[in-house]
């Protein structure tokens, strides 16, 4: 349906930076689907996605007409009102990958994903026209999540002379804003709940899961910076482990002698198939 259409014609950019052969994100093929059927609900999804890459940042994204509208916060959402985060307006992605909680393994975003809050959005009176919104470059909205209540505006900033526009040839440069109400306050939200809604855990539990959803089977060991940088998060998750989980003993690593990615790789695969 249109909608339907509309949604993939949002994704091209999306597909295009990624290879589905070679990445466990959703390819986002069904979400068009399911975004239709929960618009019948009239329920707007929003996510908050911790994301550990070559840089720490927060993914902000909300459901419109069957994608994922987003915005990389480097230091993340505040319940400040006073507190404007610099959010930078990147492609659109499948309504699929708001539940997504695990490890980009190589490329485009390579590093871990945690599902740092999400739950429900709605526009504000006077911007229900969110498309409208996006071009005027304000948009206030409501939000319900665990974390992350009530009132918040999102308003494009910087010119198109700062050379990041996006394909609309507007500004990537927005700001997230908290309003003032009941869920504002001086409370670092991202420092004092630092966890995942849906594991509950923090980057090294996602990465010591023993769920075959963090991995994929068949890629091959890539070097890197992205590959160095998982290598050193894996071990340290390994090394944590024991004290973290005394209820599992961790895979031995005797045969390889050094943690890495591929023992990693190895040891999801032999749980995606337990
Ligand atoms: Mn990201």
């Amino acid at each position: 349906m249109a909608e339907r259409k509309q949604a993939s014609r949002r994704l091209a950019e999306y597909k295009a930076k990624r290879n589905f052969s070679r990445t466990p994100e959703p390819s986002g093929d069904t979400s068009a689907r399911r975004a239709a059927a929960k618009a019948k609900a009239k329920e707007r999804f929003f996510c908050v996605q911790k994301h550990l890459a070559s840089h720490l940042h927060y993914d902000f994204r909300l459901e419109h007409e069957g994608v994922l509208l987003s915005w990389a916060v480097p230091k993340g959402p505040s319940l400040n009102t006073k507190d404007k985060r610099l959010a930078m307006r990147v492609e659109d992605h499948p309504f699929d990958y708001g539940e997504f909680e695990g490890v980009i393994p190589e490329g485009y975003g390579a590093g871990i994903v945690l599902l740092w809050d999400k739950g429900t959005w709605e526009p504000e009176p006077g911007f229900e026209d969110v498309g409208k919104a996006l071009q005027k470059g304000e948009l206030k909205f409501r939000l319900n999540g665990v974390k992350l209540k009530g009132g918040w505006v999102i308003v494009r900033t910087g010119g198109r002379a700062d050379g990041r526009t996006g394909a609309d040839g507007q500004s990537r440069t927005w700001l997230l804003i908290k309003h003032r109400d009941e869920w504002a306050g001086a409370i670092d939200v991202v420092e004092q709940f630092p966890l995942s809604v849906k594991s509950f855990g923090n980057f090294e539990d996602i990465l010591g899961q023993d769920t075959p959803d963090v991995w994929e089977s068949h890629r091959p060991a890539k070097g890197g910076e992205a590959g160095a940088m998982l290598a050193r998060i894996i071990e340290r998750a390994q090394q944590l482990g024991p004290a973290a989980k005394p209820k599992k003993k961790q895979p031995s690593r005797a045969k390889t002698g050094k943690a890495s990615a591929g023992g990693a790789r190895r040891r999801s695969r032999r749980s995606a198939k337990a």
